[in-house]
């Protein structure tokens, strides 16, 4: 028997599930899992203790969606785990009203959820899991013993993403977003470059022009291959495509189609608050024209670093190119420079004993509309996954939009019901049988 925290992995018991990582996507499971003791479960994370992009909770930083999409709510509205039996159980919810946050601040929001993960016996943190493999049953060997399982879910998240030309530089001088906190300190009259049009660039960039007195850079650059400082679409119809049942209409549009959609729509999730582009915009405005301060800031949107070198004196030298211009190559001298470019899936190694059994979509595994990933095992026995079938399920899926949603269509299968209930959106995706007359036409 493993002990942590208190709470313990019985490697004697056999659990209906395992989870493997302990994010908001398993979390949920996880959460909405606890009202059926009947369906033994425990989660396990290799992190020692609860954490939320923990390098990116820039002071100010808000989450991008309501808060009624939590851990829980949007399909188990009672559910004890919810943002508001958080805000009820820790005495602060007058507090938080009287507040009027326009959104949940982000570290709130990861405070939640640490409190959500510390309250279910079912998380187990310090616990990494190295292979899964299966005979009969699911073995999950983890760093510190095995565990056998009737079904496995995989929420292992994302992992920091730079360009493969700069993974050579990463260090206190280049580094990714997801270590700002720790890594961004002492930037005092340096030149610093943020290269990245998304929110996490958005957020440094902001950060980074905020500082004052001996805190301020000299320069501060923030580069972007988007032709402008772009916002995230927020709205009615928009937040269509981030309803369940958009998902599944989704999930039955070729392979082309669905690419497409993701490509042309990437502002619906990847775009930037309209919130912090206008605090950006009026901190540019007080800089140059109210402080004086004429050079602080540098915008070079609609631009691609091609090229990145050492330069004299420890710094960085910069080749950009510009999407509309490609023939004229520009370049900036930085000290230190900040990747937000983004995050990829994070590698699920573990599952390499059982590779050849499970079929994949592109770079995909390849899911059912339980989000069980399609193999030769017996029907019974499953793995599903979490966040990583942006290309079959859409921008949503690594959004916490659905979060709550894709955790309760799991746990129906696992108990063999079907509980969904919400009415149709009120446009139809869908187009009619051969033949058949629209409504109303
Ligand atoms: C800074 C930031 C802010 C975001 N804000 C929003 C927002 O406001 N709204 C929104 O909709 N989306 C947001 N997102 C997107 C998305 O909601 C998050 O990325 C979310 O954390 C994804 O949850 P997850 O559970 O899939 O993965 P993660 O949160 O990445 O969690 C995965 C967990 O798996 C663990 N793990 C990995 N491998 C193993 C292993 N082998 N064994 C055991 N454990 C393992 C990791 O330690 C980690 O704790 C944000 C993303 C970022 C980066």
């Amino acid at each position: 028997m493993i002990l942590v925290h208190g709470a313990g992995i019985d490697q004697q018991r056999h659990y209906r599930c395992v989870g493997i990582g302990v994010g908001p996507a398993n979390l949920s499971l996880a959460a909405l899992m606890h009202g059926h003791p009947e369906l033994t479960n425990i989660f396990v994370d290799k992190k020692e203790t609860f954490g939320w992009h923990d390098g990116q909770q820039m002071p100010n930083t808000t989450i991008q969606v309501s808060m009624l999409k939590d851990l829980v709510t949007l399909s188990q509205p009672t559910n004890q785990f919810s943002f508001l039996a958080y805000l009820h159980e820790s005495g602060r919810l007058y507090h938080y009203l009287n507040a009027q946050f326009d959104a949940v601040p982000r570290q709130e929001f990861r405070n939640y959820m640490e409190w959500a993960s510390q309250k279910n016996e079912n998380i187990v943190f310090g616990q990494e899991v190295l292979s899964v493999e299966f005979s009969d049953l699911f073995r999950v060997r983890l760093s510190g013993g095995t565990l056998t399982a009737d079904n496995v879910v995989i929420g292992v998240g994302v992992r920091p993403w730079v360009p493969p030309q700069v993974t050579a530089y990463l260090g206190d001088r280049q580094f990714h977003v997801s270590d700002f906190l720790t890594k961004a300190d002492g930037l005092g009259g340096l030149r610093v470059g943020v290269v990245g049009g998304g929110q996490s660039g958005a957020e440094a960039f902001l950060d980074l022009i905020s500082r004052t007195g001996p805190d301020m850079p000299r320069r501060v650059v923030w580069i972007s291959r988007r032709p402008n400082y772009l916002p995230l679409d927020d709205s009615p119809f928009t937040n269509d495509y981030y309803m369940p049942g958009y998902s599944d209409y989704f999930a039955s549009l070729d392979a082309v189609t669905r690419k497409a959609f993701n490509a042309r729509h990437l502002l619906t999730s990847d775009g930037i608050s309209e919130a912090t582009l206008r605090l950006i915009y009026q901190r540019i405005y007080t800089h140059r024209f109210i402080n004086g301060y004429t050079d602080l800031v540098a915008l070079y949107p609609n631009r691609q670093v091609s090229r990145v070198a050492r330069a004299p004196a420890g710094a960085w030298h910069l080749t950009l190119t510009h999407n509309e211009h490609p023939g004229v190559a520009e370049s900036a001298e930085l000290d230190v420079v900040v990747w937000a470019t983004g995050f990829a899936p994070a590698p699920t190694d573990f599952l390499h004993p059982l590779n050849a059994r499970l079929e994949r979509e592109g770079d995909e595994y390849k899911i059912d509309n339980s989000f069980a990933i399609q193999w030769d095992g017996p029907p019974d026995h499953n793995i599903f996954i979490q966040n990583a079938a942006r290309g079959q399920r859409g921008l949503a899926d690594p959004n916490l939009s659905l979060n709550a949603w894709r955790s309760q269509r799991i746990l129906d299968r696992l108990r063999g019901v079907r509980t969904e209930h919400h009415l149709d959106s009120f446009i139809e995706w869908m187009t009619k049988p051969a033949g058949a007359k629209l409504q109303g036409a």
